[in-house]
């Protein structure tokens, strides 16, 4: 039997931000705003009700604000047992750069707004394009944040990141994301407590760091984006990789079970992302076999929340 930990959290990011990454002027129609929390979060809730396990939701403050209808499908997931988490409030990918005073407003508010909504503060954070400073972290600190769930260590997901920005600025289009420091390419990539200086290293803060993860050695990215778009063979061992990780912190999107077609999205965004290419049928067949293949090694499912405290607990 595995004693490895999975934890599956989803990033609620609404289409408006894709449009954002690749610089695409027109925002989403109006049938596809509201998209990802109305239509592609219902079908996650089902998948994870199958498996019977509570997962953790990265919730943009904004949208529960702005949204009525998709606020109401995270009150009910938060009642099902589904932990909420914060994803900022307004979901700015340079984040980090904003400075002190906005980088704090940004988690105030959306910690308002999950609580206000779900009635349970969040405890856990995710920074939008992963990046983190030690500003931040002392920041979430300070709030008494149990976790943050942002390191990416991916090395190949980052020099291809690398590569997509530099061909979008040279070509004159200027994408929202940030390329963050290559310091994350050397941070662990099992759960670390991080350093006061160096959020990408080892230390003793009071918050625990739970990496995205990575397959041991080649550091493959294991998301949803790319479970969704491998072949069979490829996903399986992506997937055996992780699960011989102490946590496979599993992060999914939103838009991971978008349906291209139903959801109104446009024909200018579907061009971009390659996973928007692949039938709702075939990614959710991907997800369903990826949660059978941890399951049916004996894995533990737990929330980022849960997670957090058992590595707290284990002394690390
Ligand atoms: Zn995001």
């Amino acid at each position: 039997m595995s004693s490895t930990l999975v934890s599956v959290s989803v990033d609620l990011d609404a289409l408006a931000c894709y449009h954002r990454i690749h610089a695409l002027g027109d925002g989403p129609s109006s049938e596809a705003r509201f998209a990802i929390l109305r239509r592609a979060l219902p079908r996650l809730g089902e998948l994870f009700a199958r498996h019977g396990i509570a997962a953790t939701l990265f919730t943009v403050g904004h949208d529960l604000e702005d949204d009525a209808e998709g606020r109401q499908i995270i009150v009910e997931l938060a009642k099902a047992g589904h932990e909420i988490a914060s994803h900022t409030y307004s979901h700015p990918y340079n984040l980090v750069r904003l400075g002190r005073d906005k980088i704090a407003d940004e988690l105030d508010r959306a910690h308002a707004a999950i609580a206000e909504a779900c009635g349970c503060p969040p405890i856990g954070f995710r920074a939008p394009g992963y990046e983190i400073t030690a500003e931040l972290i002392e920041l979430l600190c300070e709030r008494g944040y149990r976790y943050d769930a942002s390191a990416f260590p991916a090395i190949p997901y980052y020099l291809a990141k690398a590569a997509v920005m530099t061909v979008m600025r040279m070509t004159g289009r200027k994408s929202s994301s940030i390329l963050g420091s290559p310091k994350v390419l050397a941070a662990p990539c099992s759960p670390y407590r991080p350093a006061a200086s160096a959020p990408y290293r080892r230390g003793n803060l009071p918050i625990i760091e739970l990496p995205v993860t990575v397959t041991p050695l080649l550091r493959l990215h294991v998301i949803g984006t790319m479970l969704v778009i491998s072949p069979e063979w490829l996903r399986r061992q992506l997937v055996s990789s992780a699960l011989t990780t102490k946590h496979f912190n599993l992060e999914l999107h939103g838009i991971d079970l978008a349906d291209a077609t139903a959801d109104g999205i446009s024909p200018a965004l579907v061009a971009r992302q390659p996973d928007l290419r692949v039938p709702l049928v075939r990614k959710l067949a991907a997800l369903d076999a990826t949660l059978t293949q941890a399951r049916d090694v004996g894995a533990t499912f737990t929330t980022l929340a849960q997670a957090a405290e058992h590595f707290a607990s284990e002394g690390i």
